[in-house]
């Protein structure tokens, strides 16, 4: 899949949390989950303005602007993102990057480059449950191995599960996070239907209840304590 650069959205408060970013859309996914919030971005798609117009506009918010967050779509799909985030680098910006891991090979190219200052990385559910949102069989073995990466990497990172009302069973997402482990920092993230979600019917069409997510993260630190050094929840 060749993937690409979407667009730039100027200011965003909540794509890097803690730091006013810039966030910059890349198109193309090889997952299909069925909460997904980016559903248009899972093909790709003409950009809506040359990444050369987004660096520019990234250099005349120099001091203004400390961050870029780049989000998908699958990021590490797009075979010009080490020079763009070079160029981004240059401009002396933090780079935060958003990945389901589904290319630890490109991950690590990123991070030895010092390319990547901080990472969230999706993981979607228990290995064995993976064919629900990937169609390749072996999605789950490269996710893991991109959290490897990261582990060995000492750049900062999170992992992030979005838990769904329909999707997710707590005992899966015990099994998940003992099979990615151990992590800094674990986020447990609430899903909220919108539109544009691929499929609120399967996913749910209600908000996750903040009450599951605290009960899923006391069972967390109880039976899988080894998992995460810390777990938050977000958005519940
Ligand atoms: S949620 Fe992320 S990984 Fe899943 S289909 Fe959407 S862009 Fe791809």
């Amino acid at each position: 899949m060749k993937a690409m650069f979407y667009d730039l959205l100027p200011l965003s408060l909540l794509d890097d949390p803690g730091h006013l970013a810039a966030t910059v859309f890349t198109s193309g996914c090889r997952f299909r989950c069925p909460f997904c919030h980016n559903a248009l971005l899972q093909r790709v798609r003409p950009p809506k303005m040359p990444p050369e117009t987004a660096l520019r506009l990234l250099a005349e918010r120099r001091g203004r602007l400390e961050s870029v967050a780049v989000t998908g779509g699958e990021p590490t799909l797009w075979k010009d993102l080490p020079d763009f985030l070079a160029a981004v680098k240059a401009l002396g910006y933090r780079v935060k990057l958003d990945t389901a891991g589904d290319r630890p090979d490109a991950l690590a190219d990123l991070l030895a480059r010092g390319l990547v200052d901080f990472v969230a990385m999706d993981v979607k559910d228990a290995p064995e449950r993976y064919g629900r949102y990937a169609p390749d069989p072996r999605a789950p073995e490269r996710v893991r191995t991109a959290a490897a990466v990261l582990r060995e990497s000492g750049v900062p990172y999170e992992i992030r599960i979005t838990v769904t009302p329909k999707l997710h069973e707590d005992e899966a997402i015990l099994r998940a996070v003992r099979w990615i482990g151990p992590v800094p920092r674990l986020v447990l993230q609430a899903y909220r239907p919108a539109p544009g979600v691929m499929a609120p019917e399967i996913a749910g069409t209600e908000p996750t209840p903040p009450d599951r997510l605290r009960r899923l993260r006391a069972r967390i630190l109880a039976e899988a304590p080894a998992a995460a050094t810390a777990v938050e929840l977000r958005g519940g």
